[in-house]
């Protein structure tokens, strides 16, 4: 089947008055419809640059983003595919209710209509934010505001959902949970996903897939596909696997050496 995105030879440098910065360097690879990608990377290595340019906020330098099978540049990226995009912080609007944020987008989009109306009540039911739609952000956890965000990126029906570290600023228990049940919300939904995190444990739990990026400017080190014979929503039986620990013993080296080489330059 044709992928949904697929970028070919990508590069990318940020030029100013001081110079230039290169942040990636000739990074290819495929997303298939309904597969949950991660990408792991040291630290200001290029990766929020690589989802600004899947995005289409920012234009390669070299290369070409192909969203099922057209080039962005050729067709427009909303005449293909609708990407929705969740970053660290969750952007709430500390004046609006929890409705009248997570309905920001259909209004921006002007599609607020009677049918997103009923399905955003659903997934604030099925999120188990409905008792709290009319509360203001402040009055929310970090894992509800969380789960506020995605409803946000999710009432808009996107094809791929752009994730940008959304778990950093929970406490490592709320993570855990809120980042197994997001998991768990986007393969219900069959929704393809690609996730920037730097936690290694995340990557493997959560995706079919991982791609490691070398320092920056950043390439694909390794690429790993991930499988478990459990179920995949509880994040404890997940980490108790063997198969887990190879795919995190495997990774973690890859990650070590291209620390170790950043060190040592
Ligand atoms: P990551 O998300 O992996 O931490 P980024 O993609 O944000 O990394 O940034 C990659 C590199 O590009 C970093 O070294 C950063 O300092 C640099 N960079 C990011 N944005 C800009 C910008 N607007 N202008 C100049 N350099 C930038
Ligand atoms: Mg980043």
């Amino acid at each position: 089947m044709q992928p949904i995105l697929s970028l070919q030879d990508i590069s990318y440098a940020y030029h100013n008055l001081k110079g230039e910065t290169p942040a990636l360097s000739d990074i290819s690879f495929d997303v298939s419809q309904g597969e949950f990608l991660a990408i792991v990377g040291p630290s200001g290595c290029g990766k929020s640059t690589l989802l600004s340019i899947i995005a289409g906020l920012l234009s390669p330098e070299e290369g070409t983003v192909y969203y099922r099978g057209k080039c962005v540049a050729d067709c427009g990226l909303n005449d293909t595919v609708k990407i929705g995009y969740m970053l660290q912080r969750d952007h709430l609007f500390e004046w609006r209710t929890i409705y009248q944020n997570v309905i920001l987008g259909l209004e921006l989009n002007h599609t607020l209509t009677p049918e997103n109306r009923d399905y955003v009540l659903k997934l604030l039911r099925d999120y188990d934010l409905y008792a709290f739609k009319d509360k203001k952000p402040s009055e929310l956890s970090g894992g509800m505001r969380q789960r506020a965000a995605l409803i946000r990126t999710m009432a808009i029906h996107p094809d791929l959902l752009l994730l940008d570290e959304p778990f950093s600023a929970l406490d490592s228990q709320t993570r855990l949970n809120v980042s197994a049940d997001i998991a768990q919300i986007i393969r219900q939904t069959n929704k393809t996903a690609i996730l920037i995190t730097h936690d290694l444990s995340e990557a493997v739990t959560l995706a079919d897939r991982v791609l490691v990026l070398s320092r920056r400017p950043a390439c694909i080190k390794c690429e790993m596909p991930i499988c478990f014979d459990i179920d995949r929503h509880d994040p404890m039986a997940i980490r108790n696997t063997a198969e887990y620990q190879l795919y995190f013993n495997h990774l973690w080296e890859v990650l070590t050496n291209e620390q170790s080489s950043l060190r040592s330059t």
